[in-house]
């Protein structure tokens, strides 16, 4: 089998991993070596040719060659392509053609930096061997200094751990379900213990030169009977436990068909698109996971984002006012970002806002003007702040503007 075939092959069987994403690794090539990576938040989305456009926080876009080192597994998790029961075809890459792929696609300006998966071949300590290896061999051979990020292989030995994590930039280690039960059903050959020791040593020795950028994981959603509930739970933890740069949530993708999966057309994208935007309010709006779910509310309300919905069904905190309200109620209301908060702090220090001034600072003004008052007025007569009648428009408005739009996060759209 030629290069290009293999290529084609394993970047078609990468795609469903979404756990790939660069950030906080500044590395500056010595002039011997070719590429630096770049320090930023970055998210990403994947071209059909295996690319992976990452765009920074700061507009810098970085691309990343997506691949598995082989899609050949000796585990049958139910909802994977490449599990070992499916009749597909399979190809190894050697670790001398990771690097002349990496270098070519490098110089030809595709890409800046490499994330490399794997199926487990033989066994843990092989396949991470074997990835080893490569990026080894790109590091010291090629004087690669691009980013990298590589999963590490669960199973797979602390010492294994430790050498892969001094050569690349990222690391994770995906946890794909949110509980013991989930796994023992779907992904029998993996186990939680196995992951959450990855978590634990790289959070235990991250250094600028041991995974700098940090680690991050995925969860699969929709392919288990899991709540809402429980997957933000599983993520609030994790990020708290293992110190993680980022959860991703993957919507299951029906590529299998097993009596142990739900019969499902198409991947559940807009209950992805609500974790992504919870997984937010708990990273940066102070959030808590008890504020937007609990066991009699286990999942979010598909026809409005987490935060709306939170300020629904909390109607008698709400409205705000604007010039007096703490920066943490600021962030509660919808509408209103870390950024616009933080400028109405700093403007109401100088002047009275009103409703006109929030535009310019930033505020969505026609989801925040619901939950607010500027020095005591609402926006319209104050009949109109009945639940009803605002959760009746933010579904128009969200429907409206979004329905049409949404798309999976991370996947090969370009
Ligand atoms: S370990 Fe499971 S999820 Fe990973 S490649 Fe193998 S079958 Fe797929």
């Amino acid at each position: 089998m030629d290069l290009k075939e293999k290529l084609t092959i394993l970047t078609e069987s990468a795609k469903y991993d979404v756990s790939c994403s660069s950030s906080g690794s500044n590395r500056v090539s010595d002039k011997t070596g070719i590429g630096n990576a770049a320090s930023c938040g970055i998210c990403h989305s994947f071209a059909s040719d295996g690319r992976c456009h990452s765009f920074a926080s700061d507009g810098r876009c970085i691309s990343l060659l997506k691949i598995l080192m082989t899609n050949s597994c000796i585990y049958d998790c139910k909802y994977c392509l490449n599990r070992k029961s499916n009749d597909i075809k399979r190809a190894v890459f050697t670790p001398e053609e990771i690097c002349e792929v990496t270098i070519n696609f490098y110089r030809r300006n595709y890409i800046e930096g490499l994330f490399l998966s794997s199926g487990i071949i033989k066994s843990p300590d092989y396949t991470m061997e074997l990835m080893i290896k490569a990026i080894s061999m790109l590091r010291n051979k090629y004087h690669f200094g691009g980013y990298i990020h590589a999963k590490a292989i669960p199973g797979a030995s602390e010492m294994l751990l430790k050498v892969l994590g001094n050569l690349v930039d990222r690391l994770s280690a995906n946890i794909e379900l949110p509980t013991e039960k989930g796994l023992k059903l779907l992904a029998p050959n993996k186990n939680k213990g196995d992951v959450s020791k990855i978590m634990h040593y790289v959070k235990d020795n991250r250094s600028r030169h041991y995974v700098p950028a940090g680690q991050s994981t995925q969860m699969i959603v929709g392919a288990s009977q899991e709540s809402d509930l429980d997957i933000m739970e599983k993520s609030s933890h994790m990020y708290n436990k293992y110190d993680l740069k980022r959860v991703f949530y993957s919507a299951y993708v029906p590529v299998n068909k097993d009596s142990l999966l739900p019969s499902i057309e198409k991947p559940p994208l807009r209950r992805e698109n609500r974790l992504y935007q919870a997984d937010w309010l708990l990273r940066f709006y102070n959030f808590k996971v008890s504020d937007l779910l609990d066991k009699d509310n286990p999942n979010f309300n598909i026809l409005i984002d987490p935060k709306a919905d939170y300020a629904l069904r909390h109607i008698d905190e709400f409205p705000k006012e604007i010039n007096k309200c703490s920066y943490y109620d600021l962030l509660k209301v919808p509408g209103i970002g870390v950024t616009s908060a933080k400028r109405i702090i700093s403007c109401r220090r100088n002047f009275v806002i009103k409703f006109d001034d929030l535009k310019r600072m930033g505020v969505v003004l026609k989801r925040a003007k619901y939950f607010i008052t500027c020095s005591g007025k609402y926006f319209t007569n104050y009949d109109f702040f009945r639940k009803d009648f605002i959760e009746h428009n933010l579904i128009l408005e969200d429907n409206f503007s979004k329905a049409s739009n949404v798309m999976q996060l991370s996947l090969f759209n370009e």
